[in-house]
């Protein structure tokens, strides 16, 4: 039997924050606030696990934005003095905080979110954050003045943030470095480098989600410009399968990505993406086991964790519930099958 998952979030309902958006404004404040991201969290752990998902996530519901989420919770970090930088090397422009001195942790930043899905489950929990390369893309350094040092600093804060999730319970710790898609030679260089300082000391297992970023416009451009063999995966894997990673998490469902660069993940557990986000059509169960069969001719099944391709955060919520579904159905259906 193949263990589902899925890459990390999930829409906000519209009593938590305003719907459809990436950088959301939440609907309450203070103590209220605390209590709805609690009843979202909640809600979506349910939700998971009536679909049959078999490694769940908090669906990101306490954090406004996966990147920003994070560096809230950190110290030399100038949040009021925002500045307009191109990320992703320049594929769309955001308001991003700068970096003004060193780092360091103000305190935990998803104790509370970890322990209220180990306290409410029995299934696998996945914590997920943003890796140190799409973190250094997506903030201004007015401090280190070196990309890589400021890149450790992080790493440095994301390993002690993942000891402490593994010792509330966390079974997998994800990190998501879409930037290992935009500079891959960067990625494979230092990327991997930092990533392997997060999860330093750690014994469960760990994860890192690439992707080509959610559905929204800018992608969708940027995508067609990549042409009909997207083989960015190419220039990292072989890094990633040298590195201490447990999972790999890729893109495959209606992408360009061709399957037999799976193969160069050889050892690795891979997280094989089989829902679109990019798409409100929900899949069928047969055309997920399709994608599932054809991963099946590069990585063994008992290494093979069925995904969606991206987070779901700016979909509809009816959609991605009916994608979580869809997702544990045609897992259901290509173990039958197989
Ligand atoms: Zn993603």
């Amino acid at each position: 039997m193949f263990r589902t998952t899925i890459a990390g979030s999930l829409p906000k309902p519209a009593w938590l924050a305003e719907t459809n958006k990436l950088w959301p404004q939440w609907k309450a404040e203070g103590a209220d606030l605390a209590d709805a991201k609690r009843d979202a969290t909640l809600l979506w752990l349910k939700e998971q696990e009536d679909a049959g998902i078999d490694i769940v996530t908090d669906g990101e519901m306490s954090r406004q934005h996966f990147v920003h989420g994070f560096l809230e919770f950190v110290e030399g970090i100038d949040f009021a003095n925002k500045v307009k930088m191109g990320i992703r090397n320049n594929r769309y422009d955001a308001m991003v905080p700068q970096v003004v001195g060193p780092l360091k942790l103000k305190g935990r930043v998803h104790e509370v979110e970890a322990k209220l899905l180990r306290a409410h489950t029995k299934k696998l929990v996945k914590i997920t954050m943003p890796g140190p390369m799409t973190i250094i893309d997506t903030i201004q350094d007015s401090y280190y003045g070196d990309r890589v040092k400021m890149a450790m600093a992080f790493a440095d804060l994301l390993n002690q943030e993942a000891r402490a999730l593994q010792a509330d319970g966390v079974d997998i710790v994800q990190f998501d470095e879409p930037a290992f898609n935009v500079y891959m030679a960067e990625a494979a260089d230092w990327g991997v480098k930092a990533l392997e300082r997060c999860i330093e000391g750690l014994t469960c297992k760990t994860a890192v989600h690439i992707c080509y970023g959610y559905g929204i416009e800018a992608n969708l451009k940027w995508k067609e410009t990549l042409g009909d063999s997207w083989r960015q995966y190419e220039q990292v894997f072989p890094a990633l399968a040298a590195s201490n990673i447990t999972q790999v998490s890729l893109e495959c469902a209606n992408s360009h990505v061709p399957m037999e660069l799976i193969g160069l993940l050889k050892g690795k557990e891979v997280m094989v993406g089989v829902i679109d986000v990019a798409s409100e059509v929900v899949e069928t169960p047969e055309q997920v086991a399709a994608v599932i069969r054809e991963a099946l001719k590069y990585v063994p099944a008992d290494k093979l964790l069925p995904c969606t391709n991206c987070g779901m955060a700016p979909m509809p919520r009816a959609v991605a519930a009916a994608k979580l579904r869809a997702l544990a159905a045609g897992a259901r259906l290509a173990c039958e099958a197989a």
